[in-house]
């Protein structure tokens, strides 16, 4: 039986809503992110906030909630040349992967989290990748995280489950999820308190615009990142409208 996990956790409305996911789950959770030298600090800085408003809005959540890790990932700067870690502009490359792309990133986030995970005790690994998802990252793909799974529970010679909650959905129904996982919370109005937190607390910009305020939260609303996030809380906000 599963008791304890670890979310790769990089404050963004993916990985909140993966970490609510094991929250529910689990007796301890704990958070890992990789610093590789991001373009935009905020992202760093909202993983913190959403930490911090998660821990005061859920205490039930909180007592589960455990140690926060970064590791230090420069040298993904060193070895990539991508519109995430250098001042380039976003476009799509002939390969049909946007530049943001980092050849095999997840690949290394996964050994790094495995690794943390085999020292800290902890046995399922749970990140917000998705295939439904625009980007087609061949890093982010299902078979991708199954060989991973085998890989590294055989290097480790520890049985690890890698865990993917948003797989197979699209953005409109992973804020759903969000707002499922807060109502079970047993949290008076713990839906919305977890919809409104990810919207006011978590970050998804490319740009790293956090002036522009929008129904779905803060962005520039016109990189791509953001137009998924404004699409899929569209989305929702219709189904939404439409059951009520
Ligand atoms: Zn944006």
């Amino acid at each position: 039986m599963h008791t304890t996990a670890l979310v790769l956790f990089s404050g963004g409305q993916d990985s909140t809503t993966c970490l609510a996911h094991a929250l529910a789950r689990y007796r301890r959770v704990e958070t890992v992110a990789f610093d590789y030298r991001q373009r935009h600090r905020i992202e760093l800085e909202s993983r913190l906030n959403v930490l911090r408003e998660l821990r005061a809005n859920f205490p039930q959540w909180s007592a589960k909630l455990g140690e926060d890790h970064v590791l230090d990932l420069a040298v993904l700067g060193e070895v990539s040349d991508t519109s995430l870690t250098r001042d380039t502009a976003f476009k799509m490359e002939a390969s049909g992967l946007p530049n943001t792309f980092v050849p095999g990133r997840n690949l290394l986030f996964m050994t790094l989290a495995a690794a943390l995970a085999y020292r800290r005790g902890l046995q399922v690994l749970v990140t917000g990748v998705c295939e439904t998802d625009f980007s087609g990252y061949p890093d982010c793909r299902d078979d991708t995280m199954k060989a991973l799974q085998l890989a590294l529970s055989l290097g480790m010679d520890q049985r690890f489950l890698i865990e993917t909650p948003l797989m197979w959905i699209d953005k409109a129904q992973t804020w759903e999820m969000a707002r499922t996982l807060g109502e079970q919370s047993g949290q008076l109005n713990g839906g919305q308190t977890l919809i409104d937190l990810i919207v006011e607390h978590t970050h998804t910009c490319y740009l790293g615009d956090r002036r522009q305020r929008h129904a779905w939260g803060y962005g520039c609303g016109t990189c791509p990142a953001c137009e998924l996030r404004a699409k899929g809380y569209e989305g929702f906000a219709n189904e939404t409208r439409q059951r009520t």
